[in-house]
């Protein structure tokens, strides 16, 4: 193993590497002084995961709400100037600039956050504080990349006062626009990061713990539910939940 893939294990707290008792160890590394303890037993093993997605009818055959929603779906780089210039809710008032996206407008991968933090918002992008850093961490750990075959955006385009959580009406007015993107970018599969995503994108209130684990179905295409990188920073024991959601991602994927 490689001192980059070191350091992005240690930084998802999966380093030493926890194999399955059953499978062999294979480039197995030396103790380290400082090591962390094993994840916690795994809620929600990668194999009855797995045997969801085998289960899973192929994407074309997924019974769906509808087709992709049937919102007006103007160009990329007009969709680009309407968010620029939205003041529909009250979130524009109170942030430097909007945050559209970034990534492969052609992404297969789709990871979607709630809203842009301070560092997001000073700089336009999504994901580029410390819960930016964790994602990326976390997409090389499964071999992707930010902008490669991935793209990145949030619920809502503007950053909500002091980080607090986007309110309904600000989510409703901001759907549209990333219901637009999505139907522009048409991944294979979105993931989405912690509640408010996953609750914005199926249209219904549910836990965390009860969304995860099971692909869903966002207008045809497949949908995951994972953590919320910042839940993560808060909360590294979950880490190695999140890293068996990752896999299960990139099982179904395969
Ligand atoms: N949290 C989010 O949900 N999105 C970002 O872009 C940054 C932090």
């Amino acid at each position: 193993m490689n001192v980059v893939d070191e350091q992005v294990l240690r930084e998802l707290n999966l380093y030493p590497l926890w194999v399955r008792r059953d499978v062999p160890v294979q480039d197995e590394p030396a103790p380290v002084a400082t090591q962390t303890p094993p994840p916690e037993p795994l809620e929600a093993p990668v194999a009855k995961i797995e045997a969801t997605f085998a289960k899973a009818p192929p994407v074309a055959e997924m019974p769906c709400i509808a087709s992709i929603p049937e919102v007006a779906s103007p160009d990329w780089a007009a969709l680009k100037e309407k968010v620029r210039d939205c003041t529909a809710c009250k979130l524009r008032a109170g942030c430097t600039q909007t945050v559209f996206g970034v990534g492969d407008e052609q992404a297969d991968w789709l990871f979607v956050g709630e809203g842009p933090g301070e560092e997001e918002d000073a700089l336009g992008e999504p994901f580029v504080g410390q819960a930016g850093k964790l994602l990326d961490n976390m997409l090389f750990s499964i071999g992707l990349k930010r902008g490669d075959n991935v793209y990145i955006a949030n619920v809502v385009k503007c950053r909500p006062p002091n980080n607090r959580n986007p309110e309904a009406d600000e989510i409703a007015t901001c759907m549209p626009y990333l219901q637009q993107q999505i139907a522009h970018i048409k991944p294979k599969l979105i993931v989405a990061l912690g509640k408010t995503a996953a609750c914005a994108l199926l249209g219904r209130d549910a836990t965390l713990g009860s969304l995860r684990g099971s692909l869903h179905d966002y207008h045809g295409i497949p949908l995951l539910v994972s953590f919320h990188p910042a839940y993560l920073l808060r909360s590294p024991a979950e880490k190695a939940k999140a890293w068996q959601d990752l896999k299960a991602a990139m099982a179904y994927m395969r």
